[in-house]
């Protein structure tokens, strides 16, 4: 789909023409650029990206929340400490995600 860049604040739209004004700053459509078909597709790659990392994290802070009830749990020392590893494990995804997520934003790579 044809993708418009809004050249104040960098909102992208997708639709066949312009939208009237920015959903998100309220520039009039004159200020929406077309994207070429190479900057709309590394939009599109760059999307499917964040989003497996949102998921990532999503599926992260479940694994947060899974350990910690085995923490209270603590049914004996191996599972603890099986437990304690996980939860250090998903805060070091997360934590790597997090920043990988700033460095896409940084790039532009967000849309
Ligand atoms: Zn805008």
């Amino acid at each position: 789909m044809t993708k418009w860049q809004c050249s104040v604040c960098g909102y992208i739209y997708d639709g066949d023409e312009a939208p009237e004004k920015c959903p998100k700053c309220g520039a009039p459509k004159d200020k929406f650029v077309k994207l070429d078909d190479q900057a709309a597709d590394l939009v599109g790659r760059s999307r499917f990206s964040n989003n497996l990392h949102m998921e990532l994290l999503t599926l992260m802070e479940k694994a947060k929340e899974i350990s910690d009830k085995g923490i209270k749990d603590a049914l004996d020392p191996n599972c603890v400490s099986l437990f304690k590893s996980s939860l250090a494990a998903a805060i070091d995804i997360q934590q790597k995600v997090k920043a990988e997520l700033k460095a896409h934003m940084n790039k532009g790579k967000w849309g």
